[in-house]
């Protein structure tokens, strides 16, 4: 009952033709694809790590690239955008089975058209991990992957604001493979908990309010990043087209994760990154990755953003111990203007 709710909601959220959405994961959505459509030792290419990519994309310690010879992809040096035409050369050259399109940590909109074009030159199957954007996607803020790919993956938490859990849609072709990957091929018994909840993150990303909360999240991270520039740092890009931007803190000396920690200890949550071309490791990084999906969700707007930025560039900067507990003070008086849940205060 909440299994074939969730899939009818899916199917007509994303215009889809087929979804699965037992698997546990996103990780385990993208092992299902790739089981669905490879065999061990098949040609992928995918996003490189400090370009963006996910370690479900073929980083050696993952499963990914263990099972599979990976030929990563990168961005422009120049303009740090995705590189259709190094794609394109390198799929000429290794002739892939597979091209994976898809990011954690990539501030562009994709152009799912090219990447079919390139697939279709080279005969491999297109494969979008829509993770991170399937809530912009779900709002028509994003262009949809779904039209051009055999193959969608995705997370139901990021700015789907649903459980943790992941879900694939595919072409009818693939339905009967694709599902028996999931079950038996790679999990037992589905988490019909999670899948409920997925059922109602599905009916509320269909929401007029969604939609709104969706733009705003865009909004709110243009306007943040350009006030994270304004204080002196870089952005990777030079801005966003989405829920999130990074950071490039060589200017101010500092590592991602010394800047992870500081803002930590004045409770601003943020992760260390690699930037592209980073000539850090990836337990130092060069950057941070900001995301505004949290914030927008609690209510907050471009006025907030700026402040936000403003307390991130006091702790960054911070010569005294007392700027920690001031700037904590400040987020903490912020949340509670913003709760997460208006309809309980009081309690
Ligand atoms: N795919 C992308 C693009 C991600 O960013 C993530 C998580 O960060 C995943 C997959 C993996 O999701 P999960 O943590 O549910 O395995």
């Amino acid at each position: 009952m909440a299994e074939g709710l969730a899939i009818e909601r899916a199917k007509e959220l994303f215009s889809a033709e087929h979804v699965n959405v037992q698997a546990h994961s996103g990780t385990q959505a993208n092992m299902a694809v790739y089981f669905a459509c490879l065999n061990l030792g098949d040609t992928i290419m995918a996003l490189d790590l400090a370009c963006g990519g996910h370690l479900s994309h073929g980083h050696p310690h993952s499963f990914s690239g263990k099972f599979f010879r990976v030929i990563p992809y990168g961005v422009n040096s120049d303009t740090e955008e995705i590189d259709y035409d190094q794609i394109l050369t390198l799929a000429k050259e290794h002739r892939p089975r597979l091209i994976l399109a898809g990011a954690s940590a990539y501030p562009r909109i994709i152009d799912f058209k090219k990447f079919r074009d390139i697939c279709d030159r080279v005969g491999a199957y297109l494969f979008v991990d829509m993770a991170h954007i399937a809530g912009l996607v779900a709002a028509g803020v994003h262009p949809s992957p779904v039209p051009y790919a055999e193959f969608v993956s995705s997370t139901t938490h990021k700015t789907m604001r649903g459980p943790r859990g992941g879900f694939v849609i595919c072409k009818h072709d693939f339905a009967r493979k694709l599902d028996l990957e999931v079950f038996p091929g790679m999990q037992g018994g589905p988490l019909e908990h999670v899948i409920a909840a997925k059922a109602v993150a599905f009916k509320e990303a269909m929401s007029i309010k969604f939609k709104k909360d969706q733009k705003q999240t865009v909004a709110n991270a243009k306007v943040f990043a350009k006030a994270i520039e304004d204080k002196g740092y870089r952005i990777i890009s030079g801005g966003t087209d989405n829920h999130l931007f990074l950071v490039d803190l060589n200017r101010k000396a500092i590592t991602g994760k010394e800047a992870q920690e500081k803002l930590d200890r004045a409770g601003i949550t943020v992760n260390k990154n690699l930037i592209p071309f980073d000539d850090k490791s990836p337990a130092l990084t060069s950057g941070i990755r900001i995301g505004t999906p949290a914030v927008t969700t609690r209510g907050m707007k471009e006025k907030e953003m700026r402040l936000i930025a403003e307390l991130i560039d006091r702790v960054l900067t911070a010569t005294q111990e007392k700027i920690y507990s001031e700037v904590k003070k400040e987020v903490l008086r912020l949340t509670k203007k913003f709760p997460l849940y208006p309809e309980l205060k009081g309690f």
